[in-house]
């Protein structure tokens, strides 16, 4: 088929012709990944300037992918914020690794369904070695059985519907309707996924207690202790407790073992939200500040946040997953099979009935990186967010907001004698103006009423020069910004 041929009546694209095209993506894939860094990591369009370059409605006959790959680089990648580049620092970065790419390629090439053991052996068994992969770089005990989900929030979801399910044994069959009010914990850092699963759960909003931090944005165990005691002498029957290992907005660590004991004296699911932080358990040197996770029910880490593996991946390790499975199971005729009780069933851990082949991608991650190279890696970005608190620590106007961790760094131009509101208006003009430079991107936070920069380490082409380069633009732009006002 030559360039702008119409697609055929019927069928898909012929052999040849997906080779060529496919030939050309691959080679747009891999200077892509040479060149992102010359592209500006906050896309530069404005809201509804993509669409507005596309038909409104579908072509009636098909159209070449010539024509659709040209679109691709003169429509939809201007319009991209770039994840890839080395200088996004933004959210918790995330990094499509040459590895994780192949991986999704070929995932995408097979297009299996892991619902069931027979849909698609290899992938069912692929995923229970990658997740026990995972769970051995993490030093997690031999019990915590891994499965894969979309993202950390579905994880949440299916870790509380399952402590649900444990203090309300007949939920499954009678729903929740006349029962005591129950209820879930979790610091007032905690990701909005675990209020969201209380919402999802037929809860309440009301069901959900948000626990006081400290100073440096951890739970403080004894505010989870009175509340615990204030519910059930007020009738209440508290469900779980959500333990993060690294909160979104300044990646504090819940002193865990703590709460594992509290959780153990109530009789409630533990379960930790490590969804960032978490990878870092594959590094000796930082082991030992997840001490007492091993004591939790389940634990989720997102392999697509510190990992480098490409969207989405989030791995929920649970130490039950007979009561994973109890919550979830419903095994419709047409979905049995002979092998059902020796094998595992994906579609048993989730609401999820298809199961996309995501291990192939975790897996070639590790395979590919190793523990200690991973380890390496995810080393170094701490040593470079430790070097940019420092900086931070002696710049005249400059101060962090929270404590360092792991590789994200909190802080906020706040110099002497500005109020509060002005200082945030400040760190407002300074962020925009850096991502409006293109050259770097950041998010930020609110901490007690501060407006926060927020600085995460994390993307896989990402040098000490590129934080150092991110750096200078902050000061610059506050030293700009000053002079103006
Ligand atoms: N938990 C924590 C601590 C997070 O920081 C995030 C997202 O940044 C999530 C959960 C939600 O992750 P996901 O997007 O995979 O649902």
């Amino acid at each position: 088929m030559t360039k702008n041929t119409p697609i055929g009546e019927v069928g898909d694209l012929p052999p040849e012709e997906f080779r060529r095209i496919a030939h050309e993506a691959v080679d747009w894939i891999a200077d892509y990944l040479t060149n992102v860094e010359s592209l500006p990591v906050k896309a530069k369009v404005r809201p509804g300037e993509v669409r507005a370059r596309f038909p409104a409605s579908a072509p009636e006959e098909g159209e070449s992918l010539d024509g659709a790959l040209a679109t691709w680089r003169d429509v939809i990648v201007p319009g991209i914020t770039h994840w890839n580049h080395p200088a996004f620092f933004g959210y918790f970065p995330s990094s499509g690794s040459a590895p994780g790419i192949l991986g999704e390629m070929l995932a995408a090439a097979l297009n299996v369904n892991a619902m069931v053991w027979r849909s698609s052996p290899a992938a069912t068994e692929v995923e229970e070695l990658a997740t026990d992969w995972l769970r051995q770089m993490l030093g997690l005990p031999a019990d915590f059985e891994g499965v894969i989900n979309d993202t950390a929030s579905n994880s949440t979801l299916y870790a509380l519907a399952t402590a649900r399910q444990v203090a309300y044994p007949d939920v499954r069959q009678t729903g929740l309707f006349g029962q005591p009010r129950g209820r879930i914990y979790a610091s007032d850092q905690a990701h909005s996924s675990v209020e969201k699963a209380v919402l999802t759960l037929g809860l309440g909003r009301g069901s959900f207690r948000p626990i006081e931090s400290d100073d440096a944005f951890r739970m403080r165990p004894e505010a989870l202790r009175a509340a615990l005691e204030e519910d059930v002498a007020a009738g209440v029957r508290p469900i779980a407790v959500v333990a993060t290992l690294g909160t979104t907005s300044t990646a504090s660590m819940d002193p865990v073992a703590e709460i594992a004991r509290i959780a153990r004296e109530f009789e409630i699911w533990l379960h930790v939200d490590s969804a960032y932080a978490g990878s870092g358990a594959i590094v000796p040197e930082l082991r030992p500040r997840f001490s007492g996770w091993e004591g939790a029910d389940s634990i989720v880490m997102n392999p697509h946040k510190w990992f480098f593996t490409p969207s989405d991946c989030s791995v929920l390790f649970c130490r039950h997953p007979e009561q994973l499975a109890g919550a979830f199971s419903l095994v419709p005729e047409y979905l049995r099979s002979a092998e059902q009780g020796s094998t595992r069933s994906l579609m048993n851990y989730g609401v999820a009935l298809g199961r996309r082949f995501r291990a192939l991608k975790l897996w070639l991650v590790m395979r590919t990186f190793g523990s200690a190279g991973l380890a390496r890696r995810l080393l170094d970005y701490v040593h470079m967010a430790d070097e940019l608190a420092g900086w931070v620590d002696e710049a005249p106007g400059w101060e962090r907001v929270a404590p360092a961790s792991f590789s994200t760094v909190v802080f906020r131009y706040a110099p002497a004698g500005m109020g509060l509101d002005e200082t945030n208006a400040l760190n407002q003009r300074i962020l925009d103006r850096v991502n409006a430079s293109g050259e770097a991107f950041l998010t930020h936070t609110v901490l007690r009423g501060k407006m926060t920069l927020r600085m995460a380490i994390g993307n896989v082409k990402t040098t000490r020069e590129h934080v150092v380069h991110a750096w200078e633009l902050l000061r610059d732009a506050a030293e700009a910004l000053s002079k103006a006002a």
